[in-house]
């Protein structure tokens, strides 16, 4: 097929999806970038760009000048809680301590959608571009952005192809390709590869040195033998030593949920979302109990609830909204975010609490 009728074909692609509900989520990459364009051709004029808190200064610039040359408004994201601020409380992130794409990247994105009642984000998803993507779809459900369907125009095109349509436009080349990086995007990411985090340092000298910091705190706590190696490459595996704490013991009685051991003059707010007539209370209590007491604030569960329930209070922490609460048990689903809960799931020293039946 011929670019000119692979343009016609994704523009009418986005056409059948209405226009006040669709918005073009941009990286600041080259495939994003033609995704943007073509959405821009059919009047979608709302785009949004997560600022994941490491992205590349210069990607960050290439945004606000992509929005002047193509006229469409370009809404900057940042998560609840920065990188820096989640490294220091979650360890390095690692592919067995992937906290990060839920909490800098998907929080924002989710928090968007809702806000501005999206329900489509455009992406420039391509099945070249790894094996992972390979079976991509043109319409994908993203478990990690649960309320938006994505659309993905270009997914069958190749690298030529984009490259071509960026020429043939003259739009502006991303920033990132001229020094071989393949992707932009979050700058420091375990699944790089040594190649890339090599060109990293030497591009982001300054975010790397702060992200160094980290790994010689983390290689000294967990006892690393090799910390060069584990500074060069090795935290991209990094499992990190977690403690488990009991800080109480919860039991059911006929007046409902009952704390010993040290629980007893906590208030717990999500327990409000347990039905009363649940076999199955105990479970969920202790779910929602550790939820709570690991709390760090991150947002990355609101987007599980349907009816926009969860929020976070003035103090920083998970709270509900019990009028919009219609006990579905979303925000317990054992699927998502590995049990609903990034402190729950990804803190160093985790507090529990045990169950008494
Ligand atoms: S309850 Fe868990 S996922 Fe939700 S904001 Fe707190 S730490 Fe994040
Ligand atoms: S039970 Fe359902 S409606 Fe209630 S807070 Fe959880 S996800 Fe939201």
């Amino acid at each position: 097929m011929l670019l000119k009728e692979k343009e016609i074909e994704a523009m009418y692609f986005l056409r059948q999806f209405p226009i006040d509900r669709v918005a073009v989520s941009f990286s600041g990459g080259k495939d994003s970038l033609v995704a943007l364009h073509l959405a821009s051709r059919i009047g979608i004029r709302k785009a949004v760009f997560c600022d994941t808190t490491i992205e590349s200064q210069k990607v960050i610039e290439f945004v606000k000048e992509v929005e002047t040359i193509l006229g469409v408004k370009i809404d900057i994201v940042k998560p609840k809680k920065s990188f820096w601020e989640l490294v220091h409380l979650l360890g390095v992130p690692s592919v067995h301590n992937r906290w990060c794409c839920p909490t800098i990247k998907f929080q924002p994105l989710n928090e968007y959608a809702r806000k501005h009642k999206i329900e489509y984000y455009v992406t420039g998803l391509r099945r070249e571009e790894s094996v992972i993507r390979k079976e991509y779809k043109k319409i994908e459900v993203n478990p990690m952005l649960p309320h938006v369907i994505q659309l993905n125009p270009i997914v069958e095109w190749s690298e030529k192809d984009v490259w071509e349509y960026i020429r043939k436009y003259e739009l502006p080349i991303p920033p990132g390709y001229e020094n071989g990086l393949l992707r932009n995007g979050c700058v420091i990411c375990p699944y790089k590869s040594p190649k890339e985090l090599g060109k990293v340092k030497k591009l982001e000298p300054e975010m790397w040195e702060r992200f160094e910091e980290f790994l010689n705190y983390y290689a000294h706590i967990s006892g690393i033998p090799d910390k060069n190696r584990f500074i060069e490459s090795g935290w991209r595996s990094w499992r990190p030593p977690v403690k488990r704490k009991i800080v109480g013991k919860i039991k059911v009685n006929e007046s409902g949920i009952v704390l010993t051991n040290g629980l007893e003059k906590r208030n717990f707010k999500l327990l409000k979302i347990l039905k009363k007539d649940d076999p199955d209370k105990l479970k969920k209590a202790k779910i929602l109990i550790e939820k709570e007491l690991n709390c760090i604030g991150c947002g990355a569960c609101l987007s599980l609830c349907p009816t926009g329930a969860l929020y976070i209070n003035r103090e920083g922490l998970i709270d509900v909204d019990i009028g919009k609460c219609t006990h579905c048990y979303e925000c317990l689903n054992s699927s998502k975010l590995r049990g609903g809960c990034i402190g729950r799931n990804y803190k160093l020293e985790v507090f529990i609490v045990d169950v008494e039946n």
